[in-house]
């Protein structure tokens, strides 16, 4: 899409503070459309190549997917499985094992408890398709030994 493409009338932006509201208004104050000079408008077109191909999932963390009734953290895992592939796999790992509650055997957040039930999907207003990235946040954050290898640190652990 273009960087201002003339069919946009309104600009949403989600403000829960003050401050981000009052430089909001000063930002929409100060700009016209097409005032953006070539360069500008390249540097911001590279930017978002970056924030896209390194976002895998464009999930923004609004949790209006949840809850899910197999207790999936459906916004966690995919926050989880992004950090994987912008910052690296074992920061990745990390943080999926603690926001899923991998190492608790009370609690189980995990991608691999999605029954595809797909009422999530209707609520998400990225249309994220959340069963088919779900499924990929399975292969590459639950690999064949996840399971043997955390029962095995569940076990020592006591
Ligand atoms: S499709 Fe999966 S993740 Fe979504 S609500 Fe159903 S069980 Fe939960
Ligand atoms: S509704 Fe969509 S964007 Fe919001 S947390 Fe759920 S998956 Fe992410």
């Amino acid at each position: 899409m273009a960087l201002e493409p003339k069919e946009v009338a309104v600009v949403l932006s989600g403000m829960n503070e003050m401050t981000p509201l009052e430089e909001n208004v000063k930002t929409a104050k100060n700009s016209v459309s097409g005032m953006l000079t070539k360069t500008e408008t390249d540097v911001y077109e590279s930017v978002i190549k970056i924030i896209n191909d390194s976002y895998k999932i464009p999930c923004t963390g609004c949790n209006y997917c949840m809850p899910c009734p197999q207790k999936v953290n459906i916004p966690a895992c995919f926050a989880a499985y992004n950090v994987s592939y912008t910052v690296g796999r074992l920061s990745g790992f990390q943080q999926y094992m603690t926001s899923t509650g991998a190492t608790d055997p009370r609690k189980n957040y995990a991608a691999s408890n999605c029954k595809e039930c797909g009422k999530c999907e209707e609520k998400c207003p990225q249309r994220i398709p959340v069963i088919k990235s779900l499924k990929n946040v399975v292969k590459r954050m639950e690999p064949f030994w996840y399971k043997t290898v955390l029962q095995i640190f569940i076990k020592l652990r006591g």
